[in-house]
């Protein structure tokens, strides 16, 4: 009765790493949505570079000016992981991991 509005607890499911098959644990949600594929945002960066390339089309942009080449590097990674935070999984990730059915 007392019961405030209050976050209900995320169901948590056993998940295996995509990349490096490290066991971790995803929001059920974010699994159901076809997210939750990996343990931290540099396995989700890398693996998603290996299948778009514009991770390394960041990183070589952002070799002509070495000064810049580390705020870049951290601009193009938030780019790509959509501001997703090792805190947790956004909710607006705004389909960084599209999942798309049969057309
Ligand atoms: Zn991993």
């Amino acid at each position: 009765m007392s019961e405030a509005k209050r976050y209900p607890a995320p169901k948590m499911v056993d998940r295996t790493c995509k990349r490096c098959k490290k066991p971790f644990q995803a929001r059920a949600a974010d699994v159901k949505r076809g997210w939750g594929l990996f343990c931290s945002k540099s396995c989700k960066a890398i693996k998603q570079e290996a299948r778009t390339g514009q991770y390394a089309a960041f990183i070589e942009r952002g070799q002509n000016s070495s000064e810049d080449r580390e705020a870049s590097y951290d601009a193009a990674y938030d780019e790509i992981t959509g501001g997703w935070d090792e805190g947790g999984w956004r909710d607006d990730d705004s389909g960084v991991t599209t999942v798309r059915g049969a057309a």
